[in-house]
Formats: C-alpha cells, structure tokens, sequence
C-alpha cells in the first residue's frame, strides 16, 4: 500500500538534485571517485530506475557468491555479530534495490545512487544500525526513509510488522514495486514526512532512521514504546554521529554509536511524477 499524505504535499523537486556532498559515506568507504562519477552518468544518461532485463542462473549464483563475502568480509569481520541480521543481508537480494547501471557495484563497500538524489547505505552500516537496534522476530518497526526499501527488505526478514515512511513519490512507489517483485508481502509503505512517525501505529518498539537530522524529532520519540530503541544519524549536513536512544521510564537515554554521514533528512513531501 502506497499511500499519499496530502496534508503534508509540496513538489521540492527543484531542492533536490544529485550532489556529491548528499551522498552517504561511512567507516570503511572506498569508491568515492566511482560513485561521483557513477552519479553523473546516471544523470547523463538518463537513467530509467525499475527496468530489469531477466538475469540467468549464472548471474545469480555470482550475485550470491558476492553477497556472501559481502557479509563475511564487510560486516562479520568488522564486528558484526548478530546472526540473525547476517542471515538476513545473506538473503536480501541488494542488487535488485539499485538502478540497473550499478547492478554489479551493489554489493560493493559503498553507498549507491538510487535516484532523486538518494543513496542506498554502505551494507556495513546497514547491518550496524540493525545489530544496536536489537531487533526481536515479535517487533513492530518503523523506518522512516524506504529509499530503495533494500532496508524496508531486512527489516521484513527480521521482524513481524514493518511500516516506512518516504517523502519521495516516486522512490516510494519503485521500493514497494521491487519489494513485491522480489517476493516480500505486508509491508506498508506511506509517502509523508518521516520526521512524523506514523501516530496512527504507535507505538512502536523499534525505530530506524535513515536520513541525517541535527536534532532527534521528538514526535519519533513520542511513539517509541517504553523499553523501545531508535537508531537514528544525528548532527549537521556534513557528519553525524549514530546514535541509539532508549526509552527509559519515559526518558531518553543516549548512547553514542559511530561516526556516519547520511542523506538529509528534509522537511515535506515530493511528488516529481
Ligand atoms: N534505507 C534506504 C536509504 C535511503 S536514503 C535504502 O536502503 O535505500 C534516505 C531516504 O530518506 C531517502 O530516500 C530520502 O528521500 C528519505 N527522506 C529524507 N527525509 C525524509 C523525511 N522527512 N521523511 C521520509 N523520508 C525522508
């Protein structure tokens, strides 16, 4: 279900834009110059998102092949340990959240172009946020930023109800396509201002932020269910520190994660139909 929130429409599409500085980096980034360029020729080339020629077995099986040393090499040798959130990104397909022109890069250490301005996280990062945020096959989730919905995906395999949130028309539409394409049901994916949350389902007991906010929105806060965790990027456009936040008896209680640097996230709704 994608549904507009026409309370909160406004086009922003002159705001947005593909930007080197709104791409998202983190520890271990390598690839920079590969994602810039890669960015300017999606705009060059005008790149169509959502359009799949079929891939044959041996694709696959290579796809497979990267995603598991994705997962050995990039977030089990860091320090990821959860194994639940390994098996997860062990089975989400990534390649089939990006733009075809990055197909063969989507299990690369680095974020991705997936239009509108927006970038697919680095998988490490992915895979920290989920870990701190202690995730239990009962949860109910908000995430606010679908993006490409690779994390609406995990997030699907992890927990029992998962509701995301997109300003971005259009992002939200392909993620929800992708996601049934791909085979994952019962998501609930709404086009608003994330900042928000979604009342109508508070609360929640665990909620992911992917965008980068100087300071925590208290509505998110609002509807964390007590003992419930946020991850959430926090600070100015440049950098962030992640952050995990904890509702104790009614309270916050901040714990300081890592350095990190996401995509803004912004005020409002796009439409750029
Ligand atoms: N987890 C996503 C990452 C997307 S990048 C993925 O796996 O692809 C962050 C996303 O947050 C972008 O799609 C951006 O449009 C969205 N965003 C930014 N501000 C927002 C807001 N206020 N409400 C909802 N989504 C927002």
């Amino acid at each position: 279900m994608v549904s507009i929130d026409p309370t909160n429409f406004r086009d922003n599409t002159r705001e947005q834009g593909f930007t080197t500085g709104s791409t998202e980096e983190h520890r271990g980034t390598q690839g920079k110059a590969t994602l810039i360029s890669s960015v300017f020729l999606c705009v060059l080339c005008g790149e169509r998102l959502g359009h799949y020629p079929p891939m044959d077995a041996t694709e696959r099986d290579l796809f497979r092949l990267q995603r598991e040393r994705m997962v050995r090499m990039q977030l089990a040798e860091r320090g990821i340990r959860d194994v639940r959130v390994l098996e997860a990104m062990r089975n989400v397909p990534r390649h089939e959240f990006v733009p075809e022109t990055f197909r063969q890069e989507a299990y690369e250490d680095h974020p991705l172009p997936i239009g509108e301005g927006q970038t697919i996280s680095q998988p490490y990062i992915v895979a920290a946020m989920l870990e701190h945020l202690g995730l239990q096959a009962t949860d109910r989730v908000l995430e606010v930023g679908t993006g490409s919905g690779y994390v609406t995906a995990l997030l699907l395999l992890l927990c029992a109800e998962v509701y995301s949130v997109e300003r971005h028309a259009q992002l939200a539409a392909l993620a929800e396509s992708t996601l049934h394409r791909s085979g994952y049901r019962n998501v609930k994916i709404r086009v608003g201002d994330g900042s928000q949350g979604w009342p109508e389902y508070a609360p929640f007991d665990a909620i992911l932020v992917s965008a980068a906010t100087p300071e925590m929105p208290p509505a998110l806060f609002a509807q964390l269910r007590e003992g419930g965790r946020m991850v959430v990027p926090v600070g100015p456009a440049s950098s962030q520190e992640l952050q995990l936040i904890r509702r104790i008896g009614g309270e916050p209680e901040v714990t300081f994660l890592e350095g990190c640097r996401f995509v803004p996230l912004v005020e409002g709704t796009v439409d750029s139909g």
